[in-house]
C-alpha cells in the first residue's frame, strides 16, 4: 500500500529534504582531487548532526558511514574512507537524513576536477533520466509511467539503467512501498495521488546494466568495470503536479 501523507507529514518532509539538499551542495563543493570520502563523510554527518537531525544510512543494515561515496565502476553504497579523490574520476554521493522522524534521500554524481566528454555525456544522460522520471510525477499518471520514461531516456542516449536497484516510496521510514523500477512499460501500477513522496533513483551504466557487489558486503559495482552514475532526488505528487523536496522551492505542474 501507498501511504498517502498529511500536509503536516509533507512539511516535515519538506525540511528533511531541504537538510539533505544543503548538506549534499556542501559536500559537493568540496569535491576535487586529492580530498578524501572519509572528510566528505565526516562533515556531512556533523552538518546533519548540528541541525538536530539524524544521518539515515548510518547504521542502516549496519552501514557504516554518513554517505555513500562511490567512484567510477562502483555504483552504489560504495564505504567512505582514506582513498583520496583523482583527477578525471566520477564520484556518486548518496545521502539521507532523518527530520522528526521523516526521511530525505538524494543522490548525485561529480567529476572530480576534469573529466572526459564521455564522462560528461554520461553524466548529462544521468541526470535527464531521473528528470524524465520526476516529469511523470502527477496525480493520475500511473506507477509505471516513471520506470518507463527513466528506461527510454538512458537507452536512447545509448547507455543502461541498473535493475538490480530500484527507487521507493519514502517517508517515516527510508524504504516504503512502492518499488519503483527504473525500466518497464508505461500505464502499470497504482494511480498517482497528492501526498505520495517517492524517492527517484536511477542508475545508468556506461556499458551493460549487470552488477555485483564486492567482498565487503556493500559496494556495488558494474560486472562490466565500466562507469556508472547515479542521481536521486526526493519527489512529492501535488495537486499540480510535484515538489522536489530536496531542490527547495521546485515545483513541477503536468
Ligand atoms: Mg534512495
Amino acid at each position: 500500500m501507498i501511504i498517502v501523507k498529511s500536509p503536516r507529514e509533507l512539511d516535515k518532509m519538506r525540511r528533511a529534504g531541504a537538510l539533505v539538499h544543503e548538506v549534499m551542495d556542501d559536500i559537493t563543493r568540496r569535491v576535487e582531487p586529492g580530498v578524501t570520502t572519509g572528510e566528505l563523510d565526516a562533515i556531512a554527518e556533523s552538518r546533519i548532526r548540528e541541525a538536530g537531525a539524524t544521518p539515515a544510512f548510518k547504521g542502516y543494515r549496519g552501514f557504516p558511514a554518513t554517505v555513500c561515496a562511490s567512484i567510477d565502476q562502483e555504483v552504489v553504497h560504495g564505504i567512505p574512507g582514506p582513498r583520496r579523490l583523482r583527477e578525471g574520476e566520477l564520484l556518486s554521493l548518496d545521502l539521507g537524513a532523518v527530520v522528526e522522524g521523516y526521511y530525505g534521500d538524494m543522490a548525485v554524481t561529480v567529476p572530480v576536477g576534469e573529466v572526459p566528454e564521455s564522462s560528461r555525456a554520461l553524466l548529462r544522460a544521468g541526470r535527464k533520466a531521473l528528470e524524465a522520471g520526476i516529469e511523470k510525477m502527477h496525480p493520475g499518471a500511473r506507477l509505471s509511467d516513471i520506470s518507463h520514461a527513466v528506461q527510454q531516456t538512458a537507452e536512447g542516449a545509448g547507455y543502461a539503467v541498473v535493475r538490480d536497484y530500484a527507487g521507493h516510496g519514502i517517508g517515516r521510514e527510508m524504504h516504503e512501498a512502492p518499488q519503483i523500477l527504473n525500466y518497464g512499460l508505461p500505464g502499470r501500477g497504482p494511480i498517482l495521488k497528492p501526498g505520495m513522496v517517492f524517492a527517484i533513483e536511477p542508475m545508468v551504466n556506461a556499458g551493460g546494466y549487470a552488477v555485483e557487489t564486492l567482498s565487503d558486503g556493500w559496494t556495488v559495482v558494474t560486472a562490466d568495470g565500466e562507469l556508472s552514475v547515479h542521481f536521486e532526488h526526493t519527489v512529492a505528487v501535488t495537486a499540480e503536479g510535484h515538489e522536489v523536496f530536496t531542490d527547495p522551492g521546485r515545483r513541477g505542474c503536468r
